[in-house]
This record gives C-alpha cells, structure tokens and sequence, in this order.
C-alpha cells in the first residue's frame, strides 16, 4: 500500500484522456463489482455493530479476502485499493448525507498501488496477473511530463476515460535563484525586500496591495453573516454556509493564481523566502501581538498565505526557501534590539532610535533569515545598500502626513507593470 505519510517530497498528478483497451475495461469492470461487494460486507459490519465504527481496510480486507482470491485471479495486491476505496466511500457518505448507507458505485475507476505498475519506454505497465501485463502509452507531450518523471511513482488511477498518473518530485531539486525575495504576507498587502545573492546587497523594497483577496473575504463573511441571521431553519443555513465556504475558497483560490503567476513572471531569475506557517495557526498568535487586534483576527484565517506560498513554490523554478518566523516582530532585524509596536503598523525601535513601517521590515527580517539560510549571513547595518534604502523602512503615516517626504500610498508598490522601484541612485 501507498502510505501518504512515508513519501518524502510532494506529488504531482498528470492527467490525460485515453482508450481502454477491452482488457483494461473488463478488469475495471471487474474492480467496481468488488468494491460493491466489498462495500456491503463493511456496511454489514457496521450495522452489526454501530459501536464499531467504519472498519479499517485492513479489518475489511480480512473479511473479503477469500471472496476475492477464489473469485479473481488477480494478483493479490489488487485488493489493497478496493478495500481502501470501499471505506472511504463508506465514510464519505456518512459524512455528507449525515446517514449510513451503501453508496452507489457509478463510475469505472480503480487506483493502482505502485507495486503493481512500472514505466518502461513511456508506457505504464500494469501487472493484472502474476507474469501478466498491460501497457498504456503515457503522453508524454504533457507539459510536466520530462520533469516529474524523473522522480518516483506514486499511484495510478484509472478510469474508462482517463489515467491520472502521481509522481513523488523530491523538494530540494530546485535551484537557488540569483535573486532572493523576501515576502512578508498582510492582510491588504505583500511586502517585499529583494537582495542580489552573488553578492549580498540589499536592490528595492516594495508594498503591493492585495485588497483583491482581502476584499472577496470581507464581502463573503458579510455574506455568512447574512445567512445566519436570517435563514431559520438550521439544516438549510448549514448547507448554505458550506457554499458560501466552498465559493469564497474558489474566489480566492483564482486570485491568488493569477497573483502568484505573475510574481514568478516577473521574477523568473529569483528564490522567494517566506514566513514557515506552518503550526501559527496552533500556536493561535504571535506573542508580542495584541489579542484584540486585527491581525489576530486574520491570522486565524491564514490559509490564503500558506496556499500562495505553495503555489509560488510550485510555480517558481528556483527553490523557495522558508525561516522561522519566531521573533520576526519583536526583534529589529537591523541592530537586533527589541522593537516596540506602539501602534498599527509601526515598530519602534529604540536602539536605532526610529519608527519603521512593519511590514516592510518584517520582509527584511525574512530577508536575512533566508540569506543566512543559503550560508550567506549579512550584516544590514554596515552595508551601503542599506542605508541608501533605509528611509523606505521608514514609517510614514499615510492619513494625516500624506504628501510628506514625497510620500503617495502608490510611490512605494510596483507600477502597473510590476516593476520594483529601484531606489538606488
Ligand atoms: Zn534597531
């Protein structure tokens, strides 16, 4: 059995359309009668047993095992998957119709464990008996075709129409990019500092507005809102809830496409360097951050940020590098004093003796970690990069001092085609 969580790497799933052969269709055919079989024997347990829960597919494939074998001579392996859909269409069930019973199993469509196929001469070879193969020609024009399959196989599903093929890609293929740019993910904005990595020096910082994604998730929550309020019947508000859910998920999903796309675009020469995510969401917040703020709302809806992070790593051809972001707000990254934040997008530091805007640090902080990740610890405060940028990290107050020191809310975001103002003279 493929076990998710002994594959090191990611895996990538190619998909294309083919013609089964009568062979393939009569196994698949097959297959789908044993899954139904197999289906009724793991409802039977459950009705015999309702303490007992959905039995394991292991538990089910002892109960269908003589079946199996004495009905099919196919090899033994093959039982593993049909054990293994059968449960998780049991559960799947139960789960969105609230009740049990045996679910229809309409489509032809079998997963293939990867002991039982391999890939000589870009076709896949299934083994349906002991010492009997069948080949399916790959595609091999798909465009991921010659870089997945340099890694392992995973899975294969087929199905009377198509084979979606699953390749474990090891993560640390990639190379590091010429550039590294490091992303602090707000709420309205990205903000980001970007450092030449042949020789460490600090080229430009930017503000993007996001208010795109911040904008679909407001309009939905007011949306959720609504329905709470005003649908009364408790079966309907829940169903209608969970669309609303699955379509912000898709509004966002598009724009953080298109967001991501364009930044690995524009910036095809570079490594990205983000904030790890991953366990925030556990941790509830960053120590030093208010409770009551707005940030702390956002971040327990911080999905967005860790889906445009997988997205550029997965779009981008340099490796993407990712620092802890423990301490990233109450250390300056300049001179390593404590940084206060006396308030919403400031932090002060006294060492330096300045307000700095803090997201835009918080890029900076992001920044270093990565360098000295990629083995190339850089001191900000002595390098002359720095101190020709250092007033871009400047806090400015946008609402009252607009205009001051030249400042527009534009001044300091890409322009319309997205480059960076570049601040060096
Ligand atoms: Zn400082």
């Amino acid at each position: 059995m493929t076990h998710k969580w002994k594959s090191k790497g990611e895996k990538r799933t190619i998909t294309w359309n083919y013609d089964p052969s009568p062979t393939v269709l009569a196994y698949l055919k097959d297959m789908q009668d044993a899954i139904r079989y197999s289906l009724s024997v793991a409802y039977g347990i459950v009705v015999k047993d309702p303490l007992h829960g959905t039995p394991s597919p292991i538990e089910l494939r002892r109960e269908i095992r003589d079946w199996f074998y004495s009905r099919y001579d196919y090899a033994r392996h093959h039982i593993n998957p049909v054990c293994r859909a059968s449960v998780a269409m049991l559960r799947s069930y139960r789960k969105n119709h609230g009740e049990l019973r045996i679910p229809e199993v309409k489509k032809l469509a079998m997963r293939i464990d990867s002991e039982l196929f391999k890939i000589v001469d870009d076709k896949i070879w299934v083994t349906l008996q002991p010492n009997n193969y069948v080949w399916i020609p790959i595609n091999t024009k798909n465009k991921h075709y010659q870089v997945y399959c340099r890694g392992r196989t995973s899975e294969l599903l087929l199905t009377d129409k198509k084979v979606c093929l699953t390749f474990i890609v090891s993560r640390n293929e990639k190379p590091l990019g010429k550039k590294l740019i490091a992303s602090d993910l707000n709420f309205n904005t990205i903000d980001h500092t970007s450092v030449s990595l042949s020789a460490p020096r600090l080229e430009g910082v930017a503000t993007e507005p996001i208010r795109r994604i911040a904008q679909i998730q407001n309009d939905f929550s007011r949306r959720r809102r609504a329905i709470q309020l005003h649908v009364k019947n408790p079966q309907k508000r829940e169903r209608k809830l969970k669309e609303t859910r699955g379509r912000q998920r898709n509004r966002v999903k598009d724009a953080l496409h298109k967001l991501s796309t364009e930044q690995v675009k524009r910036n095809s020469d570079a490594s990205f360097g983000f904030e790890n995510l991953n366990g925030i969401r556990k941790n509830g917040v960053r120590k030093s951050e208010k409770r009551s703020s707005k940030k702390f709302r956002t971040q327990l809806n911080r999905w967005p940020y860790r889906m445009y992070q997988k997205m550029i790593e997965y779009k981008s051809p340099n490796k993407t590098l990712y620092v802890s972001p423990r301490g990233t707000s109450s250390e300056c990254p300049v001179c390593g004093g404590k940084l206060e934040h006396p308030a919403w997008g400031i932090s002060r530091c006294k060492n330096c003796g300045v307000d700095y805007d803090r997201n835009r640090l918080a890029s900076l902080a992001i920044l270093l970690r990565g360098l000295r990740l990629c083995g190339q610890p850089f001191a900000v405060s002595e390098d002359a990069s720095w101190r020709s940028l250092k007033d871009e990290y400047l806090y400015v107050s946008t609402k009252s001092d607009c205009g001051k020191a030249g400042w527009t809310e534009n001044a300091n975001a890409p322009n319309e085609n997205g480059v960076y103002k570049n601040t060096h003279s």
